[in-house]
């Protein structure tokens, strides 16, 4: 059995030095917005390159209240990726405002920057691009549009810790980045919890408020808030696994060439292609192949964890069905979502595995050719 993910490899690592600095928040009887959380903060900004960061309760919360402090609610559009992961959309949703679908560019699966102009209305507040599977989108192309448009640019940078684009950070373009230290994130806590960079100080100040019910005086609320504040232990633990994350990043960056040199010969077999001048950091490594729900049945069988992100693409779930999107409306996105196969990928991935997940894919696809 070759899991999507084994985290009990990554523990067996660095158990102890977590295990320490867990035992020393448990001690210290300071649970919550204490000095792990400040000092993560502080090292996060360093890390990603940004004046400010917010650490929060999760990816989706640093989503809604990015949109918060931008004052985007009822009325508002937001374009966006129906390529995704729910919590994108789910934030707007949140705020009342709606969503708004751009196709993807089908060989990053991130949105193409040139779908996005024909979707800005008079009601459009902001763009929301999403480095999927680690990615960075195409910055330079999202900028402009929104500076020529006057939009905010919220980045979901959920999948993307450490990524680059020209050199520089996912999360410091836009007006907003948003992180998620969800345990399978390639920097994950061992709960929930998320982060928000940015580098304007009245921004920063807002979130700081809103994380903690609306009020920067403690008993003092200027509006309605949330409780979304990162605690102690999470805040500890992150800051011992940020050490590692150049090297857990780099690792999973040879794992994708290795793959990507395994497949060499498989026309059959498309595998993910870079955009010039970006760090990608493979959250997911991800490809496109013929008899898809086939092939994954067939892989579940062998012991490989395969797995579909996303089966069904926003824009025509339940959830934003009142929205009135049917198929064929995002042509690149809906064959994408029926094509492509995320395979095990992680930093203490091993040579062997990756060559049988390689040959065990390739069986699978001849197999099912001769079954046609
Ligand atoms: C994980 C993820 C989120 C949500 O993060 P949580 O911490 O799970 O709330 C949002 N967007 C994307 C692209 C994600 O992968």
């Amino acid at each position: 059995m070759i899991p999507i993910l084994d985290s009990k490899r990554q523990y067996a690592k660095i158990g102890s030095e977590v295990e320490k600095a867990v035992c020393e928040v448990l001690r210290s009887g300071s649970y919550i917005l204490g000095p792990n959380c400040k000092a993560l903060e502080v090292e996060l900004a360093k890390y990603i390159g940004c004046s400010y960061t917010v650490a929060l309760n999760s990816g989706t919360d640093a989503l809604h209240l990015a949109l918060r402090a931008l004052d985007i609610g009822k009325g508002d559009e937001v374009i966006t990726t129906a390529f995704t992961f729910v919590a994108t959309t789910e934030a707007i949703g949140i705020v009342g405002a709606t969503p708004v679908f751009a196709d993807i560019d089908p060989d990053t699966f991130n949105i193409d920057p040139k779908k996005i102009e024909e979707r800005i209305t008079p009601k459009t507040k902001a763009i929301i691009p999403v480095h999927l599977y680690g990615q960075p989108c195409d910055m330079d192309a999202i900028m402009d549009i929104a500076k020529r448009y006057n939009l905010y640019v919220i980045e979901d940078c959920c999948q993307a810790i450490g990524a680059e684009y020209k050199g520089q950070k996912v999360g410091t373009f836009g007006d907003i980045g948003c992180y998620s230290f969800y345990p399978t994130k390639n920097l994950g806590g061992m709960g929930d919890g998320g982060l928000i960079t940015v580098n304007s100080e009245n921004l920063r100040n807002r979130i700081i408020a809103l994380r903690n019910h609306g009020g920067a005086v403690r008993y003092y609320h200027d509006e309605i808030g949330v409780n979304s504040r990162l605690d102690e232990i999470q805040a500890a633990i992150l800051r011992v696994k940020l050490n590692y994350i150049d090297e857990w990043n780099k690792l999973r960056r040879d794992h994708a060439k290795t793959y990507n040199e395994l497949f060499a010969g498989c026309p059959d077999i498309q595998t993910p292609k870079e955009l010039a001048d970006t760090y990608c950091v493979y959250h997911q490594y991800t490809v496109k192949i013929p008899n898809r729900d086939n092939i994954h049945k067939m892989l579940q069988e062998a012991g490989i964890g395969a797995m579909l992100y996303y089966p069904v693409p926003l824009h025509l779930q339940k959830v934003h069905a009142h929205l009135g999107w049917t198929k064929g409306m995002l042509p690149n996105t809906e064959k994408d979502t029926e094509c492509v196969i995320s395979l095990p990928m992680f930093p203490e991935l091993t040579l062997e595995e990756q060559k049988t997940v390689a040959s065990t894919l390739i069986n699978c696809i001849e197999k099912s050719k001769a079954a046609v």
